[in-house]
């Protein structure tokens, strides 16, 4: 190819980068509310619910010339919907830099799913199922059209590694999943004698005492549909007091006998308990397919790698949060991304990880 077909191509990849993003867009917002994403066909305000004409919705310029905002209700549009456009842009064009073009194609894809994903989980803490197994299904499909990806010139084969990779992913987040269980998962304590327990408003956050059990109100909790349950005799929620109940608590809210309140307006909580059930998963169902999505793509060596790099690059960031004192309730962070974190990382640096690894075995 001459040098300028070369850029134009380049160009081509930003610019297709660029309106794939804008779809994506779409999807972040309307997959996790069950929208459907092909009708209405046009993007709406989500403020003022206009349709957004064609030259206010062009990828990547509309958000600046409009300067963040609706044309219509002049609503805040995120700066999310530009980020997602040029993040998805700059993807495209590296992986049509790095990859022969039938694994750029299988690639941009991935990228796709990838960038849909994370962004639903950190706004919903869920990947919705679409992105997840359509993901596997999508990665066995590309494995078939593009043995490569699987580093084979095996149609049969590319389709077994990608299948078992896949599994692979699955399976080895289900057993960390279930070890974590074991090792910190209590989820069911009935008190020998009705037990006193009181919940404390202290800054942004809280603490919760149960019998002689002091624990901070933040380390109950990993996500947000995560949820703690108390068996009472009596209980009193600020002013309010109730016999017999269930105090049903998520993280920033407690239903009681059908009334909620949102813990950022309760001073204090106290009362006798009975039992304590907190059913809980450390880790959310999707992020497993999520990691299964990955093998299906990338195989079986990029399944370790996410998770490793992902674990360490989310206790780094955990870490730092910590030691900043940004933990609040609304801090607790997703696991989704980082292993998109760690998935792209290996579809770039993999080769030259895998040589790194390799000298350190063979010096
Ligand atoms: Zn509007």
């Amino acid at each position: 190819m001459t040098q300028a077909h070369q850029l134009l191509f380049r160009v081509f990849a930003f610019i297709l980068g660029a309106a794939v993003g804008s779809f994506l867009n779409v999807c972040i917002y309307r997959l996790p509310v069950d929208l459907s994403i092909n009708r209405p066909r046009r993007s709406f305000c989500p403020a003022c619910k206009q349709p957004i004409v064609w030259h206010h919705n062009v990828p990547l310029i509309s958000w600046f010339l409009l300067r963040g905002r609706c044309a219509n209700c002049g609503a805040k549009i995120s700066f999310r919907y530009f980020a997602v456009e040029l993040l998805t842009a700059l993807l495209f064009l590296a992986v049509w830099q790095a990859f022969p073009w039938q694994i750029a194609v299988a690639y941009w894809t991935f990228v796709s799913l990838l960038i849909v994903g994370t962004f639903i989980d950190f706004e919903h803490f869920i990947i919705p199922d679409r992105v997840t197994i359509g993901g596997i299904v999508a990665g066995v499909v590309a494995s078939l059209a593009v043995p490569a990806l699987m580093e084979t010139n095996s149609r049969v084969a590319a389709g077994v590694r990608s299948v078992l990779a896949a599994a692979l992913g699955y399976v080895i987040l289900l057993l960390i999943l279930e070890a974590g269980k074991i090792a910190f998962g209590r989820k069911r304590i009935r008190f020998d004698t009705p037990t006193p327990f009181t919940w404390t408003k202290r800054e942004d956050d809280a603490a919760f005492v149960v019998g002689s059990e002091k624990s901070l109100w933040s380390d109950h909790f990993a996500r947000k549909k995560d949820r703690l349950l108390l068996q009472c005799d009596e209980a009193k929620v600020d002013n309010h007091t109730y016999g017999n109940l269930t105090l049903d608590f998520h993280y920033d809210r407690v239903t009681v006998e059908n009334e909620q309140f949102l813990l950022d307006h309760v001073n204090e909580i106290s009362g006798i308990a009975r039992e304590l059930l907190i059913p809980r998963e450390a880790m959310g169902r999707g992020d497993l397919k999520f990691l299964a999505a990955i093998g299906a793509f990338l195989g079986w060596r990029a399944v370790l790698f996410s998770l490793f790099a992902g674990s360490l690059v989310g206790s780094i960031i955990g870490l730092i949060t910590l030691v900043a004192g940004k933990r609040v309730w609304s801090a607790k962070l997703p696991f989704g991304p980082y292993l998109a974190f760690g998935a792209i990382s290996w579809m770039f640096f993999g080769d030259v990880f895998l040589q790194w690894y390799g000298g350190l075995l063979n010096p």
